[in-house]
């Protein structure tokens, strides 16, 4: 039998650093792989004028406040750059490019699998993001349709739009930011599928994380508190721009693609060039699949971060579900400290 780690993460974004920050400190044995050839996760594919909507001192994992203070919004490249730093300076084992194609657990050892050989651990740490699961509705004539259809994912610039009548589809902040940032460029149609909630300009990341701190703590004590949610949009500088401009108006979900355009049960069409969608992400857990039963919303059973399904297995970073606020920055963090902890006394019970 080849090396066993005590504990496996897989992947490289934000959520596995967290991770890695509190196994370095646990002294267990451990390892990251990670699907990308360079640190940041996700990051590397957001938009190019992404920036947080959460000033610097609230977009932070533990140990490293990300510079700038409290009232800058880092960019996506300070965003992986800080990633990138963060990584080399806990110096991390990370092996990267490696995708785990499979997971298994053989005798209580999990086996992974991936490109590169095969890895086993004691115990697992999934922390693979919702980007490489980009939700795109089924509607009815697509492969119809003469022009682009993308996932905001795919979104880079608005460089292969300018000039060009665009469908954004989505309510919430990729929506209206990417909305936003066409509209100076291309003849732009917000779709959504429910009116536009827009949060009050003050609002932005660190609030709504105030909120929901409050809120977690109202719960605990048996009150209730109901702070804004994050699926509102927040008004950072180019949607407040957009809304000077007049262009946040919406029209409802369009039922089926034609040749030209789109369009409406009621009869009206609209000739379009581009439709991106801005419809969310699933759980990126197919490597997980079938040892761990996912339910059809693309999440599977937890507590707190802990797999109820699968002992040893733990996910983080996949929003709510998996911990508190987890898909941020600065929520990560608290539910890496957790998972590790019970990691720790997990392998204390069962190899120790
Ligand atoms: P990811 O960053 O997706 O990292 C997962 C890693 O795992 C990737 O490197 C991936 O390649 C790898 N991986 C996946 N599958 C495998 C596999 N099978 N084997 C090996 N590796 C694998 N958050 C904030 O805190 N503040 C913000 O202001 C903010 N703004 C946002 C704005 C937008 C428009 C969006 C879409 C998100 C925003 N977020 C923000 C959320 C944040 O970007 C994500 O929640 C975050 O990137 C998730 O981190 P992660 O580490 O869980 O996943």
């Amino acid at each position: 039998m080849g090396k066993v780690y005590d504990v496996i993460v897989i992947g490289g974004g934000q959520s596995a650093l967290a991770v890695a920050y509190y196994l370095r400190r646990s002294g267990l044995n451990f390892l990251l792989l990670d699907k990308e050839p360079a640190p940041g996760g996700s990051w590397q594919y957001a938009w190019e004028s992404l920036s947080l909507f959460s000033p610097a001192q609230w977009s932070s994992l533990p140990g490293v406040i990300a510079p700038g203070g409290a009232a800058y919004y880092p960019s996506r490249d300070e965003t992986i750059a800080y990633l990138r730093d963060y990584e080399q300076r806990y110096n991390f084992p990370v092996e990267r490019p490696v995708d785990v194609t499979s997971v298994s657990n053989v005798a209580g050892i999990f086996v992974l699998e991936t490109p590169r050989g095969t890895y086993q651990s004691r115990a697992v740490v999934s922390a693979t993001g919702s980007f490489t699961n980009p939700i795109i509705p089924a509607i009815e004539g697509r492969e119809e349709f003469g022009g682009v259809v993308i996932h905001s994912s795919e979104y880079r610039s608005p460089a292969a739009f300018v000039g060009q009548r665009v469908a954004v589809v989505g309510e919430g902040n990729s929506g209206a930011q990417i909305l936003a940032e066409l509209s100076r460029v291309a003849d732009t149609l917000w779709v959504t599928l429910k009116p536009p909630s827009f949060l009050p300009d003050e609002v932005d990341g660190r609030y709504l994380f105030d909120a929901a701190t409050r809120q977690y703590e109202a719960r605990r004590q048996g009150k209730d508190f109901r702070p804004p949610s994050l699926g509102q949009i927040v008004m950072v500088p180019s949607v407040k721009d957009a809304r000077a401009r007049d262009v946040l108006h919406s029209v409802p979900a369009f039922d089926r693609f034609m040749k030209n355009g789109i369009g409406w049960k009621d009869g009206r069409t609209e000739p379009v060039d581009a439709v991106i969608f801005c419809t969310g992400f699933r759980p990126s857990l197919k490597h997980l699949h079938p040892m761990l039963p996912v339910l059809p919303d693309g999440k599977a059973g937890t507590e707190g971060t802990r797999s109820t399904a699968v002992p040893g297995l733990w996910l983080v970073g996949y929003g709510n579900w998996t911990g508190f606020a987890s898909a941020t920055l600065i929520g990560v963090g608290r539910s890496a400290k957790k998972t590790v902890d019970e990691i720790v006394n997990y392998l204390i019970k069962h190899t120790l």
